[in-house]
């Protein structure tokens, strides 16, 4: 079953070379971006210069060159078959958005021609009002503007039937400037921890370090299914997870799927999804089985953050059309199977200098080291002081079936920190480094010796949210659907402003504007002991350790309405407006649209969960109730004994509790929408409401449906079962 040959599976876009032979990966990777490679051979190499400064270090690209750069890159989309552009954004949908536009135009005399003009690529306007704005637009005018972002670069994407169209990377802002989306204030996050990391390094002596930059490699985990039986049940289509489905006999017990064989089809379907990826420049590394069945994982060559968020968007983008045209349906919820484990997005995290020094990477002279020990506890301090926030931005109706869940990290935001570097720690604090000098303590640390050890030993904690992996630190608990620019935005702010409060330490043992290495010493000490709390190396799965981050008072909010209440708490979020991320209405804002986007999500679940047991599944079990009784009404009068008689008991029982179950959620769901339920000012209470109130109603009908099913002959059931989705490959 769940082999298919090679032959009955094709590669649709098998490059090839112009000699018609397969094409090797250097001759088509990139081929669809116009890179600075196909920028130089269509602009003046002055300009190449300025844009490729401008992408690595930002600015801003004025008009005239807009206007050679439009010409260029409309000449080059149009002989790779293009016919019109569009602004690419990230609104607040957890999707993309885009526009499209024809370069079609008139010239004076009346003639059709293709144009592009700078304007154009420089600025868009769609309408902002069907997007979430979070109660900015009844401020503001309904106007938004999207404005091209240079650092990511513009690229073609091929759809099916040869369409091909020209992509431009944008920020999406209110009429007033406000950001409507996730790409500008990330922009914004990483100018700012630059900044501050700058700031940091020419306090430690470094005066030759320009700029500071993120580093993230996303790993994406997604289960694949057979669109066939996917598009049999409407919670599947419409909200990506299923509602209900009993448990199938074999679960992900045997542990044979993790790492194991990947099918033939799906294999096609990566290597395709590789190949529509690396010609747009995205650099696809990893493939695997995940841990559960028809489950799998991808994951790219880390990037600078910006292009990585994007490319993270790509890949999510680029997942679910190939696998349309595979026959597969793609899920990248957070918890589509109950029983199964879910799907995450790792981001794994660094920062570097100009130079490309990696700041987290402990390296084996004491300056680099205690370049490396400030940089990990500005990290530290970071995610102690912010972990509400952090934890806020992963927040999502669908992680809330993860977090917390003994298979992703727990909602409790805590670093791992490993064995060696934890020692490290301890003795930083216990000894008396302010009266040895720098170089000895380091040395006494053996900081330098164990920078290969915990390379290799760091990364065995699975079920710490921040473990710090050698070189970087892996967040790991990400929704798998998330956009991955919003929480790494609040992690650079968090981390920004660390940064800042402790150049303010630093600042204060200056002299001649550099700090001692000892002082930079007892300053990162002093770090490490306010944020002991925050540190943790045990199992995140247990109650215990809940009990201990209770005591410790760490914060531990099970779902998003409770963890999102903290954009309502200026003091927490003071320092996303300190660190000049955010306006003070961009963090209301953004509060406010989580929320509508977690109460309109489960709504949708929660009326597709009554559709289904309405129209679906009561209809069949009193049907199959009615054809049971009827044999056991039979075997009575003929005096035969059956186990019809108790099966129809159990049944009724059975159906019974589901009838109840799905009014009472019926009840619930009325009362909880009724009068302005929904409307700005009570969403807030309605996303309390339905997470208190209508979730364990769901939860209810779900466990009695479960059992219904349990109770029926499979090929009955109004719906595909997870044994159908979970083990067959068609
Ligand atoms: P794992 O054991 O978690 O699979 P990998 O070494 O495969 O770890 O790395 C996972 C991801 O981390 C990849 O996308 C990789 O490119 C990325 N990564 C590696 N080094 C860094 C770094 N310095 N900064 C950011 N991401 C990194
Ligand atoms: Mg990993």
């Amino acid at each position: 079953m769940l082999t298919a040959s090679m032959d009955s599976v094709r590669i649709f876009n098998k490059p090839t070379s112009a000699d018609g032979n397969i094409a090797r990966l250097p001759q088509y990777y990139g081929q669809n971006v116009f890179d600075i490679t196909a920028m130089s051979k269509r602009l003046g190499q002055k300009d190449v210069e300025t844009v490729r400064d401008i992408m690595q270090n930002g600015g801003k690209i004025d008009s005239t060159l807009a206007s050679r750069i439009a010409t260029a890159v409309r000449d080059w989309a149009i002989e790779r078959g293009a016919t019109h552009f569009c602004h690419w954004f990230q609104p607040q949908t957890g999707t993309t958005a885009e526009k499209h536009e024809g370069f079609m135009s008139f010239d004076q005399d009346g003639k059709p021609i293709e144009r592009f003009r700078g304007s154009e690529l420089l600025q868009g306007e769609p309408d902002a009002s069907s997007f979430p704005s979070g109660g900015l637009r009844s401020t503001f005018e309904a106007r938004g503007y999207t404005a091209w972002d240079p650092s990511s670069p513009m690229f073609l994407m091929e759809s099916e039937n040869n369409i091909t169209t020209l992509y431009i990377p944008t920020i999406f802002v209110s009429h007033n400037g406000q950001s409507l989306d996730f790409k500008a204030p990330l922009l914004k996050s990483l100018e700012r921890i630059s900044d501050e990391a700058v700031k940091t390094l020419q306090l430690l002596g470094e005066k030759n370090i320009t700029k500071a930059h993120v580093h993230i490699g996303a790993e994406q985990e997604y289960f694949l299914i057979e669109r066939n039986s996917a598009a049999k049940r409407m919670d599947l289509v419409l909200t990506g997870r299923t509602v209900f489905g009993k448990k199938p006999a074999k679960g992900q017990e045997l542990e044979d799927h993790y790492f194991g064989n990947i099918p033939p089809r799906v294999q096609a379907f990566m290597q395709e999804v590789e190949i529509d990826l690396y010609k747009l420049g995205v650099p696809m590394k990893t493939r695997h089985n995940e841990v559960a069945p028809r489950q799998f994982e991808f994951a790219p060559i880390f990037e600078t953050a910006n292009i990585a968020s994007d490319h993270n968007q790509l890949l999510m983008k680029i997942l679910r059309s190939v696998a349309a045209r595979h026959g597969f349906m793609v899920l990248l919820h957070e918890k589509p199977f109950a029983g199964v484990n879910g799907s995450g997005k790792h981001l794994n995290w660094s920062i570097s200098d100009s130079n490309g020094r990696n700041l987290l990477d402990p390296g084996t002279t004491p300056h680099q080291n205690i370049v490396f020990l400030t940089f990990l506890a500005a990290c530290m301090l970071g995610i102690h002081e912010h972990a509400e926030v952090i934890r806020a931005s992963v927040a999502s109706a669908g992680n809330d079936h993860r977090l917390g869940a003994n298979e992703a990290p727990p909602a409790i935001m805590s670093v791992f920190l490993g064995e060696a570097l934890t020692r490290i720690l301890d003795e930083l604090l216990a000894g008396s480094s302010t009266k040895t000098s720098a170089e000895k303590t380091l040395m006494n640390l053996g900081l330098s010796q164990v920078q290969n050890l915990f390379r290799e030993t760091t990364d065995r904690n699975r079920t710490s949210p921040f473990a710090f992996t050698g070189n970087k630190f892996e967040f790991r608990a990400v929704g798998s659907s998330a956009p991955i620019g919003y929480p790494a935005t609040i992690l650079n702010a968090a981390v920004t402003s660390a940064l800042m409060k402790i150049n303010e330490m630093l600042k204060a043992h200056a002299k001649n504007g550099e700090v001692s290495p000892e002082a930079v010493l007892s300053v990162v000490t002093e770090v490490v002991r306010k944020t002991q709390a925050v540190r943790f190396e045990g199992n995140g799965y247990s109650q215990e350790w809940r009990d201990e981050a209770a005591r410790r008072g760490l914060s531990n909010t099970a779902t998003t309405p409770e963890a999102i209440s903290v954009f309502r708490n200026c003091e927490k979020t003071q320092f996303l407006q300190n660190t000049g991320v955010f306006s003070t209405a961009d963090v209301e804002s953004r509060g406010v649209i989580q929320m509508e986007r977690y109460v309109k999500q489960r709504l949708i679940e929660v009326n597709i969960a009554i559709e289904m047991a309405q129209t679906g599944i009561l209809p069949a079990s009193i049907r199959y109730l009615g054809e049971v009784v009827a044999l056991a009404r039979d075997a009575a009068s003929l005096s035969v004994p059956s186990p019809a008689t108790k099966l129809a008991q159990d049944l009724g029982n059975l159906c019974n509790r589901v009838e109840a179950a799905l009014t009472s959620l019926k009840n619930a769901t009325e009362r909880t929408t009724s009068g302005d339920a929904l409307e700005h000012d009570s969403l807030w209470n309605t996303g309390l409401e339905i997470s208190r109130n209508l979730m364990p109603r769901l939860e209810e009908l779900r466990t009695a449906v479960d059992a219904l099913e349990a109770q029926f002959p499979s090929q009955s059931w109004p719906f595909p079962q997870y044994s159908d989705i979970l083990f067959t490959l068609e």
